[in-house]
């Protein structure tokens, strides 16, 4: 399963704090505007989101990441279920030739 990297830096920072008593934090931008001043990917604004995810946001479209990823599995769960649909098994490239073909033989001189 695909993680993003925002998750994973999210859901990690308080293990490794824990375990090297270490205090960091993450310092994201509180808006959009700061976010594409700063030119960085995400920013969080500790609003909820329509589906009540509290997480951090997308910069270039503003979702949230959790709902990003939903919809990028979807996405990506259309399109297998597509292409496992177009493929005919049991059909190779030469399955497809006409019975009466002939390689062409070209003699050389
Ligand atoms: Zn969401």
């Amino acid at each position: 399963m695909a993680i993003s990297r925002a998750r994973l830096l999210r859901d990690l920072l308080p293990v490794l704090n824990d375990m090297f008593g270490l205090g960091l934090e993450l310092n994201y931008p509180t808006s959009r505007d700061e976010a594409r001043r700063a030119r960085v990917k995400y920013y969080f604004t500790g609003k909820v989101c329509r589906q009540g995810h509290t997480a951090l946001r997308l910069t270039h479209n503003m979702s949230c990441v959790e709902c990003n990823e939903i919809y990028q599995r979807a996405v990506c769960d259309r399109r297998r279920a597509q292409s496992a649909s177009k493929k005919s098994p049991g059909v190779t490239p030469m399955g497809r030739l006409d019975a009466n073909w002939k390689p062409t033989i070209i003699e050389e001189k």
